[in-house]
């Protein structure tokens, strides 16, 4: 009888999402059209117009790109979701809804967001010290030169937040150049500052991810003395941090979707096995290691920054394949998903 061998199997860590925005997104609905956007304003703008026009409550778009996202390997997450006057809290409570039912397969950490700025949009501050006592877990900010003009101001009111809610912090970082890497400086004393290192991530950090040369070498020293996290999303035309130099130099970076098909952008998956192929592609991965470090940023990092514990034997992803670094590439659907030894996935689709 002729011999038989089984595929060969690549066994991997869970993959975590570190930034993802779940209410923003169309997911499992009629496909979105966009308009252009050129300014921040413009995007955001956009986005407000967008959700409003939803027929599908965020709990419903919500929980069906968890359920995508969970059957392609995610074990955890941290969402940013809106909080400002557009929505008040109930995107909170919304996603909240959706991460209960699936508790035990996908741990959600909220970020409340204020996307239409915290000092500049009325009513702000309020509202996200209410979605810390309805929901959210983590106290999130926005550009606070750029958006805000008030780099002291916002950060006063986010460390404030964060103080009495006993809440981390991740603020969104769009600003570029010098001002940019100022204000990374400045969230990182403010880190140091109020005890909370790692715990706070600035994510986007477009400053950083444009540095080059000394500039990159001082602002990558200031950022890893202070054990700040940096989040990448690795998005089209913008910069990406780049990770291996950054970790060689004692920097915690982690990696997350951020908007899935919503008004930002019409791209996405929910799939982090493809965001570590696309981080390969902007970084110009090379060798297998390159590989293997953009899916250990996609998967190990992130559950450091979330401070998830897993277990190799009962913790793992199954792709069918030789290496992780060809599955990297490949990014087949996995064969299967275990969570504390229980299989939640088969062939990308959740078992319940
Ligand atoms: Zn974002």
């Amino acid at each position: 009888m002729p011999q038989t061998t089984a595929p060969p199997i690549v066994v991997a860590a869970p993959l975590v999402d570190a930034h993802i925005h779940p209410d923003k997104s169309s997911w499992g609905g009629p496909w979105l059209s966009r308009d252009r956007a050129d300014t921040l304003r413009d995007f955001i703008d956009n986005d407000v117009r967008t959700q409003a026009a939803y027929t599908r409550s965020v709990e419903d778009r919500a929980l069906a790109l968890f359920r995508t996202a969970a059957g392609q390997g995610t074990r955890a997450m941290r969402a940013h979701v809106d909080v400002g006057p557009a929505c008040g809290v109930a995107n909170v409570h919304g996603v909240r809804a959706a991460a209960d039912r699936l508790r035990g397969v996908l741990d959600v950490e909220i970020v409340a967001f204020p996307q239409q700025g915290l000092l500049t949009a009325p009513g702000t501050f309020d509202l996200l010290d209410a979605a810390l006592g309805e929901g959210a877990d983590v106290v999130g900010g926005i550009d606070p030169e750029g958006l805000e003009g008030d780099v002291d101001g916002h950060l006063d009111a986010v460390f404030g937040l964060a103080a009495k809610h006993g809440a981390d912090v991740d603020i969104h970082l769009h600003d570029g150049g010098d001002a940019g890497l100022d204000q990374t400086r400045r969230i990182a004393a403010r880190a140091t500052a109020e005890g909370m290192g790692p715990r706070v991530t600035v994510s986007h950090a477009f400053a950083v991810a444009a540095a080059t040369g000394d500039a990159l070498t001082s602002i990558a020293d200031d950022v890893a003395a202070a054990g700040i996290w940096l989040v990448t999303c690795a998005l089209g035309g913008d910069p990406v941090l780049p990770v291996r130099f950054l970790r060689e130099r004692g920097v915690n970076v982690a990696v997350g979707s951020d908007g899935v098909r919503d008004a930002w952008t019409p791209f996405g998956s929910g799939s982090m096995l493809d965001r570590a192929h696309l981080l390969s592609y902007r970084t110009d991965a090379m060798t297998d290691a390159d590989l293997e470090l953009a899916y250990d940023a996609c998967s190990t990092a992130g559950a450091k920054l979330l401070r998830i514990t897993t277990d190799p034997s009962g913790d793992r992803i199954e792709y069918p394949g030789e290496c992780l670094a060809q599955v990297v590439i490949d990014r087949p659907t996995p064969i299967r998903v275990l969570r504390d030894g229980d299989e939640i996935a088969r062939d990308g689709v959740l078992v319940s």
